[in-house]
């Protein structure tokens, strides 16, 4: 009760609630993928990413920004980063619940079943309640792909990152608990085009010196970095330490961290190596083969995070509707309200489908070719479509929750500035269609046979048909580049509607409907659903 009024018409808190029994689309599209299994180990989860504490956690890394400490009082250069509490709270849980690490075996190789789809549930919830912090905690996972082709490396490497602790000491990697790695290829004159790297790596006995420079480098507390430089045969990947092998910190100078839109609670360095000490990690002048491997991975964690941010607006959204009253009627039960927020809940529907399909041929691409060839031609699609369409469905979901929604308390504007650097990093949107373009050219046996399946799994579904047409007629134009969004949004949809089409058959009538068939236009509500159809999506999206 304040002095001059009473607080009425405002939504409780949505706290302490478990993020994944409330989940619907996630439980089905886990058990859909191979995950059936899971439900308890992902409720537990669930429960305690949805506490307030965690909540709370995540509110005050971001408000509490990473600050470099560039000096000592005595003026010797330290390098380190400092992060508020919160931030190692919540790097703390994510390792502990294996994030970092879970899809690996102890030896390094792909622990198989559905490590994948398992894990990436766990990424996706933490996703919507802090997205900063999971850049190293992906990094680290992914590392071990780059990492893999180095067995000296690896086999040294894996015993302290498979453990699950979280050790933020500032101390060589292999006197610690826990580590993490991160990546450094990007330079102020290219971060596409990484065969323009300008830094240098000079070989120094059975190791390299590195000189140069990087414009990004995220995460500058990991424990090392793979780290791109040209060397004798040309451009190669390194593992560099913060400490060099004799206890010495290494030659690694942070000179400042980016002033960024989102992603605050996540550090993101300039660096310059003067003379760094390095290793090699594959074959000089492989370096782009050896790092694509990481890079792989790393996309498939910005789609699921994206996913996983539209997840969290669209349940920040609904809590706020069933609760705030305008006009003496819930907004819930406002008819245009209700139109917007079920197309969102369909578009989450379709998209939580397609990300644990794609998990599942992560899972299955060691051993299957044809589960390969779908994560080949799809990881740059999928990355394409979810993390595009993530800032625009935050932008809606805050607008839910009206003038609430834009202020820095609430979640909604947090996510909303997180949601483009998922389409920005490894690898922008025309880079991800390009990739797609490179994918039909160099393997496209394998992709036509991925396409052939998208048309048996969608076919007789409203609007498929002509969408694979369009599709291929698209791909084997000779100025297909200039068309290419085009045709790979379509593909995305197109795979969506077939993901959708194993678990709801329903709702992936009504995204085809909406998607293929009609032309959506990108606001959500602009469609006609059936009412019983709306109901059913809102029921399920939020179970009250
Ligand atoms: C918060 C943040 C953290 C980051 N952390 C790291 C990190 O830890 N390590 C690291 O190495 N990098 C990091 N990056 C850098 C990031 O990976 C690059 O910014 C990204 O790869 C794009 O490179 P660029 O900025 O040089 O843009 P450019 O390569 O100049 O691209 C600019 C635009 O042109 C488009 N484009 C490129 N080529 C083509 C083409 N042939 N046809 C049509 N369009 C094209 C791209 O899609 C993009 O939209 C980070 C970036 C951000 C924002």
């Amino acid at each position: 009760m304040s002095l001059t009024h009473e607080v009425l018409n405002q939504s409780p808190p949505f706290a302490d609630v478990d993020l994944f029994a409330l989940d619907t689309a996630l439980a089905e599209a886990v058990a859909a993928n191979g995950g059936a299994g899971a439900g308890r180990e992902l409720s537990e989860f669930g429960r305690h990413w949805g506490s307030a504490v965690m909540a709370e956690r995540g509110r005050l890394a971001n408000e509490n920004t990473p600050k470099l400490r560039t000096f000592d009082s005595k003026g010797n250069r330290r390098d380190q980063v400092e992060f508020h509490p919160a931030y190692h709270e919540l790097m703390a849980h994510s390792a502990h619940a294996g994030l970092h690490n879970s899809t690996w075996s102890p030896d390094g190789r792909p622990a198989g079943k559905a490590s994948e789809v398992v894990r990436a549930a766990k990424f996706y919830m933490a996703a919507g309640v802090e997205t900063g912090h999971l850049c190293p905690i992906t990094m680290t996972r992914a590392s071990v792909a780059a990492l893999a082709v180095q067995p000296d490396l690896l086999n040294g490497t894996m015993p302290v990152i498979g453990t699950r602790a979280y050790d933020p000491t500032f101390a060589p990697w292999p006197t610690k608990r826990g580590m993490t790695l991160g990546m450094g290829m990007t330079e102020k004159q290219g971060g596409t085009d990484v065969r323009a790297n300008m830094t240098r790596a000079e070989r120094d006995g059975s190791a390299y010196r590195i000189t140069g420079h990087k414009w990004f480098m995220s995460a500058p507390m990991c424990d090392a970095f793979l780290v791109l430089a040209q060397a004798e045969q040309g451009l190669s990947c390194f593992f560099m330490p913060r400490f060099h092998p004799d206890g010495s910190v290494n030659a690694i100078e942070f000179q400042r961290l980016k002033d960024k839109l989102g992603n605050r609670s996540n550090a993101s360095s300039e660096v310059e190596f003067l003379g760094a000490y390095g290793e090699l990690v594959g074959e000089e002048g492989k370096g782009i083969r050896t790092i694509i491997q990481m890079v792989q991975l790393t996309r498939q964690d910005c789609a699921i995070a994206s996913v996983g941010l539209m997840r969290s607006g669209l349940a920040h959204a609904l809590h706020h509707v069933r609760h705030r009253s305008v006009f003496q009627k819930h907004l819930a039960d406002q008819p245009l309200m209700r139109a917007v927020l079920s197309d969102m809940a369909l578009h989450v529907e379709a998209s939580i489908a397609l990300v644990m399909r794609l998990c599942r041929a992560f899972d299955g691409a060691p051993v299957d070719a044809n589960e390969a060839a779908y994560m080949r031609l799809l990881t740059p699609a999928i990355k394409y479509w979810t993390c595009k369409s993530a800032p625009g469905f935050l932008y809606e979901a805050m607008e839910c929750l009206g003038g609430n929604g834009y202020v820095e308390e609430s979640i909604l504007a947090r996510h909303y500035r997180e949601a483009p650097v998922n389409a920005i990093w490894e690898g922008s949107g025309n880079v991800m269609c390009l990739d797609v373009l490179r994918a039909l050219s160099r393997e496209a046996e394998a992709a036509t046979g991925i396409l052939q399946r998208l048309a048996e799994e969608t076919h007789g579904l409203p609007g498929a048909g002509e969408a694979m047409a369009f599709i291929g007629k698209a791909f084997r134009r000779p100025d297909a580049e200039g068309v290419a969004r085009l045709a790979v949004e379509k593909l995305a949809l197109l795979a969506a509607t077939a993901a959708l089409n194993q678990i709801s058959p329903r709702h992936s009538e009504l995204f085809a409907t909406t998607r293929l068939a009609g032309n959506h236009g990108g606001m959500y509500g602009a469609v006609d659903l059936p009412p019983d159809d709306i109901g059913r999506l809102l029921d399920r999206a939020l179970p009250q």
